[in-house]
């Protein structure tokens, strides 16, 4: 397993995936209709990527001889998941090449570091502070001031480890409420809107964003992404503007998802990176000529990245749970992209799949 940084990888070189979740099985079709092969490695026999993939290596991501494995068996790894532990996944740098790269993950699975970072290359962000025990959630309670929002530092999704502290109320135990681990405290952003851009970097340097789509969240789940975002031109420039710098600054290689806050006076912050394709990005695949699937999969086996121009407006929603059961009747509608993750058990709060539906040119 090897490649030639400056060429592409043949086709049907294989693709090392990292978890086999929907976003994977997404991934694996993509790369199938490019001619490439996909080696999942994941702990579930039946995770939605195995019938997506042309071979599984069953084995937790932490088990570092199956990931020895998954290099000797791979021209290039990939992961869909920002919490591949970077430890084992150092172990194989060196024999295959690593696409994001492993600085990427360490960036993203702290709430701290990932704050520092963008910080430090000038992205505004929420106003933070590191908390590591209840006295110095008190103080900086009292320095951030406001409605705070305490979120474990790191293993966070959907809106999980999180704690909404409004200022007066007594907060009560919610340092040990999120299980007295390493926090971050952060001042909440009186948004008018949140946008997220998906954007990519080749193996060539070269960038490429998509569309900012507008998001709305319920119970903390992505519930509804919508193309075009009610945003100017000058602030989707100032957001793919900003993507790009983080991808710059990470010498990245792949797909990434970029959370934003708008705020009245349209300016931008940052909510959070995901060194990965995106749930807010699955419109790409209705909407755009080359989907960010494509685009991740163009990006590390070293292929010019795709058009990411939009060709129809859209809406994209998740279906989660029971709202599975809506899938026969989406599947009726002529002008909705329907998506299946394959998954057996719809429980409570699970991504089961997802619907796109083109609209007319300024119904959105
Ligand atoms: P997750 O990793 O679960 O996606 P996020 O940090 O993106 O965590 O938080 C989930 C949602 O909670 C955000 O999309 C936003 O709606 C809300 N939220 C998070 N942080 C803030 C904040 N500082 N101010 C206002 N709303 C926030
Ligand atoms: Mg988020």
């Amino acid at each position: 397993a090897s490649s030639d940084a400056g060429a592409p990888l043949p086709f049907g070189s294989t693709i090392g995936m990292i978890g086999g979740g929907q976003l994977a099985r997404m991934m694996g079709a993509a790369a199938a209709r490019l001619g490439y092969r996909m080696l999942v490695l994941d702990p579930d026999a039946a995770c939605p990527a195995a019938q997506a993939a042309n071979g599984q290596i069953v084995a937790r991501y932490d088990d570092v001889a199956a990931l020895r494995q998954l290099a000797e068996r791979s021209d290039v790894v990939t992961y869909e998941f920002e919490n591949v532990p970077v430890g084992p996944l150092r172990t194989i740098e060196g024999r295959v090449p690593i696409r994001p790269p492993a600085v990427a993950l360490e960036v993203a699975q702290d709430r701290v570091v990932e704050k520092a970072f963008l910080n430090g290359i000038g992205i505004p962000t929420a106003e933070w502070r590191a908390v590591d025990d209840p006295q110095e959630l008190d103080h900086a309670l009292l320095q951030l001031g406001g409605d705070c929002i305490l979120k474990t530092r790191r293993l966070g999704y959907d809106g999980k480890g999180q704690a909404v502290l409004r200022q007066g109320s007594p907060h009560g135990d919610a340092f040990a409420s999120l299980g007295a681990v390493p926090s971050i405290l952060e001042k909440k952003v009186a948004f008018t809107r949140e946008i997220s851009v998906i954007a990519a970097r080749g193996a060539d340097g070269a960038l490429a964003s998509f569309d900012p789509a507008e998001n709305v969240h319920s119970l903390g789940i992505l519930k509804r992404s919508t193309v075009p975002a009610a945003v100017s031109s000058v602030v989707a420039a100032q957001a793919a503007e900003v993507a790009s710098r983080i991808l710059d600054h990470l010498g990245y290689v792949g797909v990434i998802g970029v959370e934003f806050f708008v705020r009245a006076d349209d300016t931008l912050l940052v909510n959070e990176i995901a060194p990965r394709v995106h749930n807010s990005g699955h419109w790409t695949e209705a909407a755009c000529l080359v989907s960010q699937f494509e685009q991740h999969v163009r990006a590390v086996v070293g292929l010019p990245l795709g058009l990411a121009a939009r060709h129809a407006d859209c809406v994209m929603e998740n279906l989660i749970g029971a709202q599975v059961e809506r899938a026969g009747a989406l599947a009726a509608e002529p002008a909705t992209m329907l998506t299946l993750y394959g998954k057996a058990e719809a429980r409570p709060g699970r991504k089961m799949g997802h619907f796109t539906r083109l609209t007319a040119r300024g119904d959105a």
